[in-house]
């Protein structure tokens, strides 16, 4: 049985949590897209831990942590994720790495930085990553696999080949140092050593599994709205974020896929620039950040405060309808308990005329949020374990927000914590 946990937001919904939890019953856990541009925060009994390559599995001793060939694969951040978890007391986790994902070199961290200063006030917001450049790297085709690490003669030939225009570009538009090949080269054999023990024929393995019957988990990275087709582009990702393409950044049938868990958040956040309908501003927003997530809203990887929003019906419905959700997982619910009301975002006004239909970037611009104000229910819900248990206040939130996202929310999550759930 193949699983996705996937986002119907901007990212941050707590799907590294979700994952870290359906891990305990599932053999592989596989990372089919983004790279080390996000992150995930997982609270377990070895501690926090912030990743942002490794999948949210490697914290089990049973599961195999797979990085798939969709994902954008820096080998040091791999590497020092896995050495900074293994020196705090994990297990070494069992690790495979699709011989055919691409490799962020360090240019495409360069032209990164290169390109947002070039563009200065007019950037996209990355996180300067190298994930744009290196995507469009790989659909430029001048992209470089794992296993081309292994082809000595190619490599040479290659590197030579890709600074060749690297350096047309460093000298005439940016202004700034050129590549060495040598050097470059002398980087590659380095990933070659760190990588080597993990290579695998990704894609067979995974048939072989499902022959098995191993349960399998997809683990996808920000969510709906920042995917390049169907999110607010261009303010989005270089990678489709859809539990659809799990299939082709793992390598597997579309049809395997069962179970899609589409996390959504009790409140909204997003990082970076772009629109965002009920965003809130002020001392509001400060205080949802503060008490936020665990310990706030804050980026996992760059630390940057996020932006906050009350919920979002129409991003949410779209979100997950987009995502094919068989499960939505509400997540930090517990996070509003401070509020005597609480404002949801039921419909947009554009031009006069009120939608709950998610529009394109242009018209999403002109949008004004519709409010509901629900009420509050003024306690602190952590540790409660049944559905039935959660204030009344509180469950007319969630199926107030069921109904009008129109997918079945079958986990709530009351905390950080593994055991923090509630299954209805
Ligand atoms: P991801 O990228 O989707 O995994 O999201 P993040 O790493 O940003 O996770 C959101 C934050 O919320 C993390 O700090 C989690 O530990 C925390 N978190 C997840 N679920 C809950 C929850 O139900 N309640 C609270 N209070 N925090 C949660």
């Amino acid at each position: 049985m193949v699983k996705a946990v996937v986002g119907a937001n901007w990212g941050d919904e707590g799907k590294g949590k979700i994952t870290d939890m359906l891990a305990r019953e599932a053999d592989i856990i596989v990372r089919f897209q983004g790279g080390a541009n996000a992150g995930h925060t997982i609270v377990n009994d070895y501690g926090k831990f912030a990743l942002h390559t490794l999948p949210s599995g490697c914290f089990y001793n049973h599961t195999t942590s797979i990085i798939g060939n969709g994902v954008a694969l820096n080998i040091p951040v791999l590497f020092r994720e896995i050495q900074e978890i293994v020196d705090r007391g994990v297990p070494m986790p069992k690790i495979l790495v699709s011989d055919r994902a691409q490799m962020v070199m360090p240019y495409h961290i360069l032209f990164d930085q290169y390109e947002e200063e070039r563009l200065a006030g007019k950037s996209f917001g990355s996180t300067k990553s190298g994930i744009a450049p290196f995507y469009s790297d790989k659909y430029a085709k001048i992209g470089f696999q794992v296993s081309e690490l292994f082809d000595e003669e190619l490599l040479q030939e290659k590197v030579v080949r890709i600074c060749e225009t690297k350096n047309v570009l460093l000298e005439h538009l940016y202004h700034k140092p050129l590549l060495d090949p040598q050097e470059l080269l002398d980087t590659l054999h380095q990933y070659r050593e760190m990588v080597e023990p993990y290579v695998c024929d990704v894609s067979t393995y995974l048939w072989n599994a499902i022959r098995d019957g191993k349960n399998i988990l997809l683990e996808g990275q920000l969510g709906t709205l920042k995917d390049p087709d169907h999110g607010i582009y261009p303010m989005v990702t270089s990678s489709s974020t859809l539990a659809a393409y799990g299939a082709i950044g793992a390598g597997i049938p579309p049809y395997e896929i069962q179970k899609v868990i589409t996390v959504c958040k009790a409140y909204s956040s997003a990082v970076g620039a772009g629109t965002f309908v009920s965003e809130i501003f002020g001392d509001e927003a400060d205080e949802l950040r503060r008490r936020g997530g665990d310990g706030g809203e804050y980026g996992a990887t760059t630390g940057r405060p996020r932006r906050m929003g009350w919920f979002d019906c129409v991003a949410s419905k779209y979100g997950c309808r987009l995502q094919g959700a068989t499960d939505v997982a509400f997540t930090v619910l517990d996070v509003l308990g401070y509020l005597d009301e609480i404002p949801v975002c039921v419909g947009y006004e554009i031009d006069g005329e009120v939608t709950t239909e998610f529009p394109v970037t242009s018209k999403l611009e002109k949008a004004k949020p519709v409010y509901k104000v629900l009420p509050g229910w003024r306690e602190d819900i952590r540790g409660i374990r049944k559905y039935e248990d959660l204030p009344e206040n509180c469950r007319r939130y969630v199926e107030f927000v069921e109904e009008q996202i129109g997918f079945p929310i079958t986990m709530v999550s009351n905390g950080p914590g593994r055991e923090d759930i509630i299954y209805r």
